[in-house]
């Protein structure tokens, strides 16, 4: 017996801001019959989908209950399956770190196409939100996006060698998911770039509440504590950054 297909999205609903979704996604959102969104992706966002869609958060933050990764492929496939057009609404874009690409590759496994709609990641609207060009063509010759997430002495990135690397290199480093282990990728980068290397941290990118932070790499960890700046927060470490040295305080800015 031939079994009803419909379809899965998965979709990057950008840093927060509705008006950051690409066209695409605001179709593809509209489109939905069954959303489930990760919980970084704002109410006004989800206000998009049609008054019938189906909306179920399986949002997975830092120790907080979450829906298992099992649990939401399970509940991609039978919906697929079931006919249903799924929309996979992830925060920035669904490729960028969150566990987008496992999630892919575990759907198509499982003989489920997924179509991709790409968004705005978090590490360029924190750039925008700083005003930086993160690859300035005088100060810097690449960019690298890295997680802090499961930092440790022994796996993860070797945050002495990446300094190193940035340094000589002139690329700018924007981290994701750094707050946590902020002193810990502090000291290691400091061992491989000069301390008084310009660094920012932006917190809720592109959102009302957004806020921002520029320092040093010497003060990065006494910045954030300052500051109480929460996840989640992108950390900018360059020289792309110099011009913004003067503004030490810690500035709001209203996105446009
Ligand atoms: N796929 C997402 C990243 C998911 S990982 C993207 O492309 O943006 C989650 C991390 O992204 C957070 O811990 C934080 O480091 C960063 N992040 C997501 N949204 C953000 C925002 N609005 N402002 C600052 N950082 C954000």
């Amino acid at each position: 017996m031939s079994q009803a297909h419909g379809t899965c999205i998965l979709v990057g609903a950008g840093p927060g801001n509705p008006d950051l979704l690409t066209v695409q996604a605001i179709r593809a959102i509209q489109s939905a019959t069954v959303l489930l969104p990760d919980d970084l992706v704002s109410p006004d966002i989800l206000a998009l989908a049609s008054p019938t869609a189906c909306i179920t958060p399986v949002g997975k933050r830092c120790g907080r209950a979450s829906t298992p990764q099992e649990v939401i492929e399970h509940m991609i496939i039978s919906a697929v399956r079931a006919g249903e057009t799924v929309v996979r609404l992830k925060g920035g874009d669904p490729c960028v770190f969150g566990r987008g690409g496992e999630e892919l590759d575990r759907l198509r496994a499982a003989g489920i196409a997924v179509s991709v709609v790409h968004g705005i990641t978090a590490g360029v609207a924190a750039a925008g939100a700083l005003g930086t060009p993160l690859t300035h063509r005088h100060h810097a010759h690449g960019v690298v996006f890295v997680t802090g997430h499961a930092t440790s002495a022994s796996t993860g990135v070797d945050w002495q060698a990446l300094g190193q690397v940035a340094h000589q290199s002139k690329l700018t480093l924007v981290i994701y998911m750094g707050v946590q282990a902020a002193s810990h990728i502090q000291s290691q980068l400091q061992r491989g770039m000069p301390a008084d290397t310009p660094a920012a941290i932006v917190e809720n990118a592109s959102l009302p509440q957004q806020r921002h932070a520029v320092c040093t790499l010497a003060t990065l960890s006494a910045t954030l504590q300052q500051h109480k700046l929460h996840s989640p927060c992108i950390i900018v470490v360059g020289h792309v950054l110099q011009g913004l040295q003067g503004l030490q305080a810690l500035s709001p800015i209203t996105p446009p």
